[in-house]
């Protein structure tokens, strides 16, 4: 008896390691319809495939739309073979929720479905100018990875607010103010009231200021009114409840701009304001070397300039 529960452990076990060395890539259901995957809170590189963002999908009664696509080929290959385990019908629309290459690296991967790629406006834009740029910044990170991997540009450009029809089911897609980036793009489905946001929203990995850290305030306020239920942030937990979500980015934010204003008041300068401001909230995100310094740096040029 002993022998066969061994034996069935055993089995179970090889079962499991074949599941992972096959490249196992987690696509959950988290509302009908609506399916999402967690990336890993890290760096991109060649052990994780790029797979740092979380990513999404929306199935209607006719189509398909996909939210980001992850930070290599590989990556973006995973997911598209995931979804299709979920569902057959075809994918219209490729979202891109910004310009970070752990969002569109994957991008390759479904340019052969004939979904149409959308992005906010100022997206394409955004990956002419910084494309190149990362391409050559993650060899390193990335090596053999990054050989295959095509900037791929929105030919949907979004402003303001746009609906897209998936067949009995329209997502409302939403053009931000620049905020963590210059291009950020959320998506609601409407039915779940299911947020992507997007790195508009960071969970457990330190949020990251690319845009404006008052435009990144600014937009958190607004986000709060959308009526939603739950939401896909960029990085961390892949569901959470809306809007209780935003509470620790929004004060880790406002931390880092009150200290910033403090410095620059008592006429700090850049390096020493950048190394104190926001360590108070160190012991609450991961990753927190590897950006806060970045963002405090980013800040404090934008609040040298912006006397209170
Ligand atoms: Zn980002």
């Amino acid at each position: 008896m002993l022998q066969r529960t061994l034996s069935g452990v055993v089995l179970m076990l090889a079962c499991c390691l074949a599941a992972r060395a096959a490249g196992a890539f987690e696509l959950i259901e988290i509302a009908p319809g609506v399916f999402a995957h967690q990336g890993q809170t890290a760096l991109m590189s060649r052990d994780n495939n790029g797979d740092i963002a979380n990513l999404g999908a929306v199935v209607g009664r006719d189509a398909v739309a996909v939210v980001d696509t992850g930070g290599s080929l590989v990556e973006g290959r995973e997911f598209l073979a995931a979804l299709q385990q979920k569902t057959s019908k075809p994918i219209r629309f490729v979202i891109n929720t910004h310009v970070h290459p752990d969002h569109i690296f994957g991008n390759g991967a479904f340019t052969e479905t004939g979904a149409v790629f959308v992005g906010h406006k100022n997206l394409s834009r955004a990956l002419a100018t910084r494309g190149p740029f990362y391409l050559a910044s993650f060899r390193e990170a990335l090596g053999p990875l990054l050989d295959d991997v095509k900037i791929v540009a929105p030919s949907l450009a979004i402003e303001g607010t746009t609906r897209l029809d998936l067949g009995g089911r329209e997502i409302v897609l939403r053009a931000w103010r620049t905020a963590h980036s210059d291009a950020d793009l959320t998506v609601l489905d409407e039915g779940t009231k299911t947020l992507f946001a997007g790195d508009l929203l960071f969970l457990r990995h330190v949020p990251i200021v690319d845009g404006s850290l008052l435009g990144f305030l600014a937009v958190v306020g607004e986000l709060e009114k959308i009526e939603a239920v739950r939401v896909v942030p960029g990085h961390g937990p892949v569901v959470a409840p809306w809007p209780q979500a935003l509470e620790a980015q929004k004060t880790y934010l406002e931390r880092l701009t009150r200290d910033l204003r403090a410095q620059i008041a008592a006429g700090a300068g850049l390096e020493a304001a950048s190394k104190t401001a926001g360590r108070s909230e160190r012991p609450n995100w991961e990753l927190f070397d590897d950006y806060n310094i970045r963002n405090a740096t980013a800040g404090f040029a934008e609040l040298e300039w912006d006397s209170p």
